[in-house]
């Protein structure tokens, strides 16, 4: 851009997004080519999931990371977007899934068995009609045990299209797949839906647990969920606890499942595998 362009503040505004419209397209063409061998610059990070009765590790969500190889790591927040935007998410979810759904079985393989994995699906992954055929043949072909895989839906991905939602989870639910959903409390999801829903788990966004031993209208809002959880039989997963006083909080007012930095970061496949071994399963 020449000079005199600068001087415009729409020029200026122009060119930004023009920038960022040129990121995109660049990411989407390398993504493209990245899923043509997706090991070579795609991973899943596994972040333990904890009970908070006694710190046992239950399980880890599978968080996949782009090894960029000019760009260097592009988190999902960056790229998933794109990936929607393109269609690519498709491939892209199917590699996430098979990769967790492997690893998972290599961890019974290497003692540590009866975990659960939890996978992200975004809603254009879900509303597939081969969705539930694609988790199905990946149990089989990774010889994991169906109720080991959690399934982490938006609340908008099911809100797009409620009565063909319910219908996949209760396919998925049929296999033994457990549903999650993911951020609950940010979304737009009416309550009187969330009964009609066959759901196994409500993630309780880290927007309403951070500093709830504090603030009482964020404990307010986790109580409230939690009381919901109840009456509809659902389990409750806090997300993004990072501090000890978080986690007894939440301990305290019968949340039972919870997630974070507190615990553990997200962690390539070895690394977790060296936490359990070195814990003995206990944060
Ligand atoms: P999410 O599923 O809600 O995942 C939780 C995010 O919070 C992760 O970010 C995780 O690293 C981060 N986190 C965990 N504990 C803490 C904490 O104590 N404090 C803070 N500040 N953050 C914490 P990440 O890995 O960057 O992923 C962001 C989002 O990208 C995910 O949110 C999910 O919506 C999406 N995503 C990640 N992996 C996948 C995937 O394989 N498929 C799809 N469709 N989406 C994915
Ligand atoms: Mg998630
Ligand atoms: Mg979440
Ligand atoms: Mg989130």
């Amino acid at each position: 851009y020449r000079a005199k362009d600068q001087k415009s503040g729409i020029a200026v505004f122009e060119a930004a997004m023009n920038q960022q419209a040129q990121l995109r397209l660049q990411l989407a063409t390398d993504l493209r080519l990245a899923l043509e061998a997706p090991h070579t610059q795609l991973e899943l990070h596994y972040q333990p999931q904890v009970r908070l009765e006694d710190g046992q590790v239950v399980g880890a969500e599978a968080l996949v990371r782009w090894r960029h190889p000019h760009l260097g790591l592009v988190p999902p927040g960056q790229f998933i977007p794109v990936a929607e935007s393109t269609g690519l998410i498709v491939p892209l979810g199917i590699w996430v899934l098979n990769e967790a759904c492997r690893q998972a079985a290599d961890w019974a393989a290497h003692g540590h068995s009866g975990l659960r994995v939890a996978v992200n699906v975004s809603a254009l992954q879900f509303a597939r009609p081969d969705f539930v055929d694609t988790v199905s043949a990946t149990l089989h072909a990774t010889g994991l045990p169906a109720d080991q895989l959690e399934v982490e839906l938006t609340e908008s991905a099911v809100m797009q299209d409620v009565h063909g939602a319910v219908e996949r989870m209760e396919r998925l639910r049929a296999l033994g797949v457990s549903v999650a959903v993911d951020d609950f409390g940010t979304g737009y999801s009416s309550l009187s839906y969330l009964q009609r829903l066959p759901l196994n788990v409500l993630k309780i966004d880290r927007a309403f647990v951070q500093g709830l031993e504090v603030n009482t209208t964020s404990r307010s809002v986790v109580q409230a969920i939690l009381g919901l959880a109840q009456h509809l039989n659902l389990n409750c997963v806090a997300e993004g606890v990072e501090t000890p006083e978080e986690r007894e909080a939440l301990r305290a007012i019968g949340c039972r499942y919870a997630q974070g930095f507190h615990f553990a970061r997200p962690l390539p496949a070895p690394a977790l595998l060296e936490l359990l071994s070195r814990t003995g399963h206990l944060l």
